[in-house]
């Protein structure tokens, strides 16, 4: 792996590896022609030092490649299913997303494991779909505050990635990891930098594993512009999956600068 050296003053230099930074705001399930007009013609102008994206409910997605072509932002969706093709009412496939040059997918988000009863081999194999048809998956994992309390952080997070993992090394270089503690997410409540390197380094551990030690890892729950710095200060952060705050330009945009 390639490092850089980040200057911290004498005697305190951090080296952090060179993956590109990536921040992806993930827009659920809000929206209008009219917001997002506005919202993707502000990206639209936008020279990110980091790579930026945007995750946006299915119905924006030609709206979304019209006002994002040619820029520096890419785009995708929040749920792809594992079928290419067939009688699976209301599903969407990763074939169908390459008709609108979606980049991501977000698979496995804690609403749909929730809301949707989706199971860790479900979130894998449609992460598999996605790299199947050339998409990049953003397979999230994390933990409730029970399961925290409960001191059950590791076990969730490596029961949640194993099915992951076991897709193998040239999948897993095809894809982003975002580890969502659940009650972060939407709280306002963010991880402090610590816990969240905690569990981001458990995670680059099994990366190093599987000799996928260059996949990123972004972290989820509730960034804002005013706690990115910090969280993208450790070693093993490398970006964000941002809900609310992807919704205001201005934040996603001072975000994507930290
Ligand atoms: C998310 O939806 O993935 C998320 C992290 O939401 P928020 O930033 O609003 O907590």
């Amino acid at each position: 792996m390639n490092a850089s050296s980040v200057g911290q003053g004498v005697g305190q230099e951090v080296v952090r590896p060179t993956r590109q930074r990536l921040v992806i705001g993930n827009w659920k399930m809000h929206g209008n022609l009219v917001d997002n007009a506005n919202l993707l013609g502000a990206l639209r102008q936008a020279s990110p030092a980091c790579e930026l994206a945007v995750c946006v409910p299915f119905p924006y997605l030609v709206q979304t490649a019209d006002l994002l072509k040619g820029s520096r932002v890419s785009w995708g969706v929040q749920d792809v299913s594992k079928h290419n093709q067939g009688a699976f009412t209301g599903e969407v496939s990763a074939l169908m997303l390459n008709d609108f040059g979606c980049k991501w997918a977000i698979v496995g988000h804690s609403e749909r494991r929730a809301m949707h009863g989706e199971t860790d081999q479900l979130v894998a194999d449609k992460a598999a779909a996605a790299v199947a048809a050339g998409l990049t998956p953003v397979v999230c994992v994390g933990e409730t505050l029970s399961e925290r309390d409960a001191g059950q952080v590791f076990d969730v997070i490596h029961r949640q990635l194993s099915p992951v993992l076991a897709l193998g090394e040239a999948a897993l270089q095809r894809m982003v990891i975002a580890y969502e503690p659940v009650w972060a997410i939407g709280t306002g409540r963010t991880a402090t930098p610590e816990q969240a390197q905690e569990v981001h380094a458990a995670i680059r551990a099994a990366l190093v594993g599987k000799q996928s030690s260059d996949v990123r890892v972004l972290y989820g729950g509730s960034v804002k512009a005013a706690n990115a710095a910090s969280l993208f200060g450790m070693p093993d952060i490398d970006g964000a999956l941002v809900g609310g705050a992807s919704l205001v330009a201005d934040e996603f945009l001072k975000i994507a600068a930290a």
